[in-house]
C-alpha cells in the first residue's frame, strides 16, 4: 500500500480531507509513465490554463503530457480562489449574525467564528472541488501526468525528473507566485502569503494586510470578521487602484464600518521582532508610526513562474515581471511553444487563464487565428460589498478618444436591495455616446460577480442598452438595477420634438 500523500510545503494539519485533496492532486508513490516518441502537445504546469489544455486536446484525439512541479490544479485550487471564497462565505455568515437586529433577528450576544472549524469546512470543499481536477481524471482522459520540473532542452524538447519528451507544440502554463515586498526584517520575521495562509489553524490576534489590491482586500475583511485585530497598509490613496474611485471609497467605508483600520497613502518600511511580537514601522506621508503585530499578510503583486525552464534554449522571449512575451495568437517568440494564463497575461484571474488555455487549443492543434484581443474580460473583488467590471473604464474610453454617456443606478433605488439591507453600492453602465453600444460597467452590489455576467453577455453578443431594456428582469432582484440602468438610457432617446409629438398625439 503506498504512503499517505503528503505535501512537503504545506503545514496544514494533516487530516482526512487534505489526505484526499493530496491523494487528487499529488499521490504519493506517483510512477511517471514512459514517454511517448513523440507529443502533439506537452503542457508545462498544471494549473487551470494547463488542466483545461491538456482535457481539451486530449479530448480532441491530440496525443498529451501534462508536467506538474507540484498539485495539479494550481493556485486557483490549491491556495487561491477555492480556499478563499470558501472562508469569505463565513465571514458574510458572520456579518449577518452580526447584524442580525438589523433584520428583526435576536442572536446571543457573544457569536464567534471558530477558526479552526472554518478552516476545516474550507478544506472539505477544497478536498472536494480537488477532483474535477485529479490524475485520475486526467489518466482516464488519455493525458500521460509527469510530476516533476520541467525544462526544456532544446526549441522542440524537455526533459522532467529525467525522461525526455519530444513534441510538435508546446504549452507553457506555469502561473506565477507572490511577490514579496522588499522590506527589511520581512523575511526574518515570517510573513503570511496566500502559499501559506491556508494553512493557518489558530486566527492571529492582531494582523497587518501590507497591500489594497483584491487579495489584501477580500483577506483583510475575512480575518477582521474572524476577530482579529486587522489594520491594513495601502501605499495609494485608495483601494483596488485600477477600479472607478466611487467603488474603492465604496469599500473603504465598508472596512471602516467592519473595524478594519484603515492606512492609506501608507508604506511598511521595516519589520522586527521584539517580545514574539513583530514591530512593523509604517510611513503615512511625512508621518510615522510602529505598529505591534502577531501576523503579516503581504498581498503585493504576483510575479510569473518563468525561472528554471531553461527557455533560453528554447528560444522563448520573457520579462521576470511581465513574464512570457506572446503575441495576440498566444505565440511565444518559439512558434511551436505557446503560453496561457498568469505566466503571460495582464488579466491574472482563473477565468482569463482558461480562456487563453482554449485560445491556445485552437491556435496550436487548428491552424486556429483566435485571438486575445477579441475576449471581453470581466473580473470581481469578493468583498462585501463585491466590486465587478467589465470593459472600459471611462478614463481608457477618454484616451482612445471615444465619446462616453454613463448610466449610474444607486442599489438603494432597487426594491431588492432595500429589503435586503444591501444598499451599498451601484451599477454603472458606460456607453458610446449617441447610442446603446456598451463599453463597459462597474457594479457595487453584494453579488455584483453574479450580476456583472448580463452585462458581459450583452458585450459579447452585441446585446445594446435599448435590447436590455427590454428583457423582464424577475422582481424583486437587484439585476433589476441593471434593467433600470438601459430604462434611463431609453428616456434619453426621448428627445423634445418626440416628446412634442407624443404629447400631441396623446391629447388628440
Ligand atoms: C488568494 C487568491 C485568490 C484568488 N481568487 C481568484 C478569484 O476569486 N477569481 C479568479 O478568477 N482568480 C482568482 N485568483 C487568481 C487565480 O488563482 C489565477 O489567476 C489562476 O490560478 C491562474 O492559473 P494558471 O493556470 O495560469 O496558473 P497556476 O494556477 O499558478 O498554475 C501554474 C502551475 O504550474 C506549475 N509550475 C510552475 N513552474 C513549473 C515548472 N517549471 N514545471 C512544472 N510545473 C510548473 C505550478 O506548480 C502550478 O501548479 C486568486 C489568486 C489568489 C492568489
Amino acid at each position: 500500500m503506498p504512503p499517505p500523500p503528503s505535501d512537503p510545503e504545506s503545514t496544514a494539519p494533516p487530516d482526512a480531507h487534505e489526505r484526499e485533496r493530496l491523494g487528487n492532486v499529488h499521490p504519493s508513490g506517483w510512477r511517471n509513465p514512459q514517454p511517448a516518441d513523440r507529443y502533439r502537445l506537452v503542457v508545462v504546469g498544471a494549473g487551470t490554463a494547463g488542466l483545461v489544455a491538456a482535457h481539451a486536446a486530449a479530448a480532441l484525439g491530440a496525443k498529451v503530457a501534462l508536467i506538474e512541479r507540484h498539485l495539479l490544479g494550481g493556485d486557483c485550487l490549491n491556495v487561491g480562489c477555492v480556499p478563499s471564497k470558501a472562508i469569505i462565505r463565513t465571514s458574510r455568515l458572520y456579518a449577518e449574525m452580526r447584524d442580525a437586529e438589523q433584520y428583526g433577528a435576536r442572536v446571543p450576544a457573544d457569536i464567534r467564528v471558530e477558526f479552526p472549524a472554518l478552516m476545516q469546512r474550507m478544506r472539505g470543499i477544497r478536498a472536494r472541488i480537488s477532483r474535477a481536477d485529479s490524475v485520475r481524471r486526467l489518466t482516464a482522459a488519455g493525458v500521460d501526468v509527469f510530476f516533476g520540473q520541467a525544462c526544456f532542452t532544446g526549441p522542440d524538447a524537455l526533459t522532467v525528473d529525467g525522461a525526455h519528451l519530444r513534441f510538435k507544440k508546446a504549452l507553457i502554463a506555469t502561473g506565477a507566485r507572490p511577490d514579496t515586498p522588499s522590506i527589511p526584517g520581512l523575511v526574518e520575521a515570517g510573513c503570511l502569503t496566500n502559499e501559506n495562509v491556508f494553512d493557518l489553524t489558530e486566527l492571529p490576534r492582531r494582523l497587518l494586510v501590507i497591500g489594497g489590491g483584491p487579495l489584501g482586500c477580500e483577506l483583510a475583511q475575512a480575518f477582521r470578521r474572524f476577530g482579529a485585530q486587522t489594520i491594513i497598509a495601502q501605499r495609494w490613496p485608495l483601494f483596488l487602484p485600477r477600479e472607478e474611485r466611487d467603488a474603492a471609497q465604496l469599500l473603504s467605508d465598508a472596512f471602516a464600518r467592519d473595524g478594519i483600520e484603515v492606512r492609506l497613502n501608507t508604506r511598511a518600511v521595516n519589520v522586527r521582532v521584539e517580545g514574539g511580537q513583530k514591530l512593523v514601522d509604517l510611513v503615512s506621508d511625512d508621518y510615522k508610526s510602529t505598529v505591534a503585530v502577531d501576523a503579516i499578510l503581504t498581498g503585493t503583486g504576483r510575479v510569473p513562474n518563468v525561472e528554471g525552464l531553461n527557455l533560453e534554449a528554447a528560444g522563448v522571449e520573457y520579462d521576470t515581471r511581465a513574464g512570457i512575451r506572446v503575441d495576440d495568437f498566444l505565440r511565444t517568440s518559439n512558434r511551436r511553444i505557446y503560453a496561457a494564463g498568469d505566466v503571460c497575461l495582464e488579466h491574472k484571474f482563473t477565468h482569463t487563464a482558461d480562456a487563453s488555455a482554449r485560445i491556445v487549443v485552437q491556435n496550436a492543434l487548428f491552424l486556429g487565428r483566435r485571438r486575445l484581443s477579441a475576449l471581453t474580460i470581466p473580473w470581481c473583488t469578493y468583498t462585501d460589498p463585491e466590486i465587478a467590471h467589465v470593459g472600459l473604464y471611462v478614463r481608457q474610453a477618454r484616451e482612445r478618444d471615444i465619446p462616453v454617456k454613463t448610466f449610474t443606478i444607486p442599489m438603494h433605488d432597487v426594491d431588492r436591495a432595500i429589503a435586503d439591507d444591501e444598499e451599498a453600492g451601484f451599477v454603472k453602465i458606460h456607453v458610446k455616446e449617441g447610442t446603446d453600444r456598451i463599453l463597459g460597467a462597474t457594479i457595487v452590489a453584494r453579488h455584483a460577480g453574479e450580476m456583472i455576467n448580463e452585462l458581459t453577455l450583452a458585450m459579447v453578443a452585441g446585446i445594446g442598452l435599448r435590447t436590455l431594456a427590454r428583457v423582464i428582469h424577475a422582481y424583486p432582484t437587484q439585476a433589476e438595477a441593471i434593467k433600470k440602468a438601459a430604462d434611463a438610457y431609453n428616456r434619453t432617446r426621448l428627445t423634445p420634438t418626440i416628446q412634442a409629438l407624443l404629447r400631441r398625439w396623446l391629447t388628440w
